[in-house]
């Protein structure tokens, strides 16, 4: 069991977003008792996490414990996920990617791209670095290319190593993090966003930014390939909540059937499992499936809310979480 532990590296984080000025206003309890560094009490029940961030934890405290160490793995040549998972306006968005361009306000991915090129600049002359990123999303089972609207149904492929990737999918070379930053602001531009009851634009679809390493030794042509997923999930809420009929509803359904697709490849991995794991129970499985498990560093936020109000979709979250232990 232990050496399975450690093959699939998966750290199950909790992160508590503050009580919003809504619902301050609106005088909703805050539920969390926060114990230790890893365990919060919600509703009564415990929740043992690797760790849990309060409410008042930095952008910068999240990065060092959650992805610091995986940049690090991915220019060994190590491939890595990193997700959010949670309701919508539980923070996965502001962890993920905070503000892009204050310093203090950086969520994971300027931090990863900011620490990436700083450690390559550090690194062996002799070594060249080819980085190249995507940016797509997957909406109701479609991936759409972020970088080029009208590739709007791309499909997952398997190249000669029979490693899955999607097809055509657009890919940028970058020699800075400004350079990723750009395609970060070019994407999400083109995001597809629906309006919903819960709030009025929240996000639909997955959101999927890859970071590729290429490193080549100039004189002995020694290769070195990392890559890493990170992953925006669609909120987690379920129908009722968001009031969702019709389209809206099949939406919601599909979303549902993908989170849960996400879990049991999730569960599976984190009890060692390293045959029958369902990887093409779904798109975004498939997609990730060399970079989730095996010889992996995967890290998953869970994202909550505080409030008594999101209290039956918070334990929702708490529970998903729970399955990757
Ligand atoms: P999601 O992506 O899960 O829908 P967001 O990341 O957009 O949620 O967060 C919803 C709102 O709450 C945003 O205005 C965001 O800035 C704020 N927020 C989220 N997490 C935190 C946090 N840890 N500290 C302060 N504000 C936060
Ligand atoms: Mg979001």
């Amino acid at each position: 069991m232990a050496d399975a532990d450690a093959e699939c590296n998966i750290k199950v984080l909790c992160r508590f977003r503050p009580l919003n000025k809504s619902e301050i206003i609106r005088g909703d309890k805050f539920i969390p008792i926060f114990q230790g560094e890893d365990t919060v009490i919600f509703g009564g029940k415990s929740y043992v996490f690797d760790q849990v961030f309060p409410t008042n934890t930095t952008q910068e405290q999240v990065y060092n414990v959650s992805a610091k160490e995986i940049v690090k793995d991915v220019l060994r040549g190590y491939n890595g996920t990193i997700f959010a998972y949670g309701q919508t306006s539980s923070g996965k968005t502001h962890t993920m990617e905070g503000s892009l361009h204050d310093p203090k306000g950086m969520g994971i991915i300027p931090r990863i791209s900011g620490d990436i090129f700083e450690h390559i600049f550090a690194m062996d002359e002799n070594l060249e670095f080819h980085i190249k990123v995507s940016y797509f999303e997957i909406y109701m089972d479609k991936i759409r290319d972020l970088l080029d609207v009208t590739k709007t149904n791309l499909s997952v492929h398997e190249d000669k190593y029979r490693v899955p990737y999607v097809k055509g999918c657009t890919e940028r070379f970058v020699t800075s993090s400004e350079e990723v930053m750009d395609v970060i602001d070019e994407g999400k531009a083109n995001r597809h966003v629906a309006v919903t009851n819960m709030n009025e634009h929240s996000s639909r679809s997955h959101s999927i930014f890859l970071i590729n390493i290429k490193q080549e030794h100039v004189e002995t042509e020694q290769k070195l390939c990392g890559k890493l997923y990170l992953v925006d999930l669609a909120g987690s809420e379920k129908v009722s909540k968001t009031g969702a009929e019709g389209a809206l509803l099949d939406e919601a359904k599909n979303i549902n059937k993908s989170l849960s697709a996400l879990g049991n490849v999730i569960s599976a991995l984190a009890e060692g499992r390293k045959s029958h794991v369902p990887y093409r129970d779904s798109k975004m499985t498939r997609i990730l499936q060399d970079s989730l498990g095996g010889n992996c560093r995967t890290t998953m936020f869970i994202c909550c809310s505080p409030s008594s109000y999101n209290d039956v979709e918070t334990k929702s979250t708490l529970m998903f979480g729970q399955r990757a232990k």
